[in-house]
């Protein structure tokens, strides 16, 4: 009797520390469940799947295991997403340093993307992260939008700030009469060209969906070549 009272005194003192411990293996379990899910796929050549785990490894916020960088950037390098890759095989070397398990291959996939990398850059076709660029959709790829000008409320017209809008101007002369002259400035009319619009009503800016460059990057990564249609346009 006596050893099961004592288990159970123990029990409770540490009934506060419990549940941490619990989650905390409960945790680990589910980064190794994952990891050998990922592994698996990736032996498979089921890069998709081996991805979207990756994924949600990264998305629990729970620590990742020290070799998951290598593997995630050798899955993104077989998906086609290069510079992504790069960054995870950079963030692997700098935190394993040459204890790695996975050190070599790191060093060799480094070198597997080096040309991709060079024709992204030198491809115009997409961004740096290798996304095909497709018109921007707010400003059809003009790079400008059309808006109504702040200044003059899309009037194109402004009142004469030189005769109050009046179109007189009052002056007293020397016998401390009023006289009415015609305002030189608005040639009498009291209003005068908007300034900023130049009279059309309309204002011209850069468009800032796109940051006048008149193109966005699609979800599609770009295949470097120009009449080459790869679904272009998924979203
Ligand atoms: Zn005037
Ligand atoms: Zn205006
Ligand atoms: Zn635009
Ligand atoms: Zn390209």
């Amino acid at each position: 009797m006596r050893p099961v009272l004592l288990t159970l005194a123990l029990l409770l003192s540490f009934f506060s520390l419990a549940p941490l411990v619990a989650t905390a293996q409960l945790n680990l379990g589910q980064t190794d469940r994952w990891m050998k899910g990922a592994l698996s796929a990736m032996e498979r050549s089921d890069y998709q799947t081996a991805n979207s785990i990756f994924r949600n490894l990264i998305d629990s916020g729970l620590p990742l295991p020290e070799e998951m960088p290598y593997y995630f950037s050798e899955t993104l390098f077989q998906l086609g997403q290069f510079d992504n890759s790069q960054n995870f095989v950079n963030k692997y070397l700098e935190l394993t340093g040459f204890t790695g398990q996975n050190y070599d291959y790191a060093v060799l996939l480094k070198e597997k993307l080096k040309g991709p990398l060079a024709q992204i850059i030198a491809c115009e076709l997409c961004d740096r992260r290798g996304y095909r660029y497709t018109p921007c959709s707010l400003c059809g790829g003009n790079k400008q939008v059309e808006q109504a000008c702040a200044y003059c409320r899309a009037n194109g017209v402004v009142g004469c700030s030189r005769c109050g809008a009046s179109g007189m101007i009052k002056k007293i002369n020397v016998f401390n009469i009023i006289e009415f002259f015609e305002c030189e400035r608005c040639a009498g009319n009291g209003r005068l060209s908007c300034p900023t619009c130049d009279g059309s009503g309309k204002e011209v800016s850069a468009c800032k969906t796109c940051e006048g460059s008149g193109k966005i990057a699609s979800k599609t990564l770009c295949s470097h070549e120009k009449h080459v249609h790869t679904g272009i346009g998924n979203k």
